[in-house]
């Protein structure tokens, strides 16, 4: 039976998230939180490959406490297990401290295959999957939009912004997967059920996990936001309403004007 791990990253609904002007650290108080999109997709693929071939599912989160609630609806669609990686000692990590916290607690966990998505929403590095695989000692393939299980290998379709490109990678492997892969399921109300009075989420504290304390937390963090501040706005823009050659002269002289050609 194949042996799947979904790392899922709990991050707030970006569109309503802002910027606090005198600190410049994201205001999360009373933001929505919801489960990674491109990990929501790596979850459904990890969970269609349990349907047709069998597999056992296990769902990991690095945060807070409250990232209970982003395992809680991956075994509400259908993980079997989900675990926790949480202790003040891990706070304030970069996307190194965080890989390598997160690839030591995977280490523990049987894997012929582990699905990250390829950015979280919130930090958007992109960083986190590639590192682990380096960690775990693993192949990797990002950018994953279709997936198919061939005998010990995973033949995955890659996506490139004006092109595709077919790999077979053995497991096990790490791949990285793009919202594009798939449509999630939705919780069911038995899973909702289930996932709240009969399955558990494992909390495994610094103890639990295997890795060194100059890969962890802020000390461990080779990288520092130095500064962080909200985009200025964009100009209004401007309106022009004229018969189609006047308004191509028109957009061709204000491209001159800009030196744009
Ligand atoms: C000095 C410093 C301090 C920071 N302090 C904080 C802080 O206190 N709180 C905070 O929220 N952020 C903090 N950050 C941001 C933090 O580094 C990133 O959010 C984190 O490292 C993940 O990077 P990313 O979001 O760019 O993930 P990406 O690399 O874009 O994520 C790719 C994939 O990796 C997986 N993944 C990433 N993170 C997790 C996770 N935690 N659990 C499970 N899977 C995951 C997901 O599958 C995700 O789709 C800090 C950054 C720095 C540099």
């Amino acid at each position: 039976m194949l042996n799947i791990v979904v790392c899922i990253k709990q991050v707030p609904d970006t569109n309503e998230v802002r910027l606090d002007p005198k600190t410049g650290t994201l205001i999360r108080e009373g933001v929505p939180s919801i489960m990674n999109p491109d990990d929501k997709a790596g979850l459904e693929a990890a969970l269609r490959i349990k349907d047709e071939l069998g597999a056992v599912v296990r769902a990991v989160s690095m945060g807070p406490a409250q990232a209970d609630a982003v395992l809680r609806e991956a075994l509400a669609m259908g993980a079997d297990e989900a675990y926790l990686i949480s202790d003040r000692a891990f706070g304030g990590a970069d996307t190194w401290a965080t890989s390598s916290t997160l690839a030591a607690a995977v280490s523990r966990l049987p894997h012929d295959i582990v699905f990250t998505g390829r950015q979280a929403i919130d930090g958007d590095t992109a960083q986190v999957g590639p590192q682990m695989a380096e960690h775990l000692g693993i192949p990797n393939v990002s950018y994953a939009e279709e997936i198919r299980v061939v005998g010990d290998s995973l033949i995955v379709k890659r996506q490139f912004e004006s092109s595709y490109q077919v790999v077979r990678v053995k497991m096990p492997c790490l791949v990285t997967a793009l919202t594009e892969l798939n449509r999630p399921r939705y919780m069911t109300p038995g899973g909702i059920f289930s996932a709240y009075r009969e399955k558990q989420v494992t909390v495994w504290t610094r103890p639990d996990v295997p890795v060194d304390d100059s890969n962890i937390g802020l000390k461990g963090s080779p990288t520092r936001v130095k500064e962080s501040f909200p985009k200025p706005l964009k100009g209004k823009g401007e309106v022009v309403t004229m018969d189609a050659e006047a308004e191509a002269d028109y957009l061709v002289a204000k491209l001159r004007e800009k030196f744009v050609i």
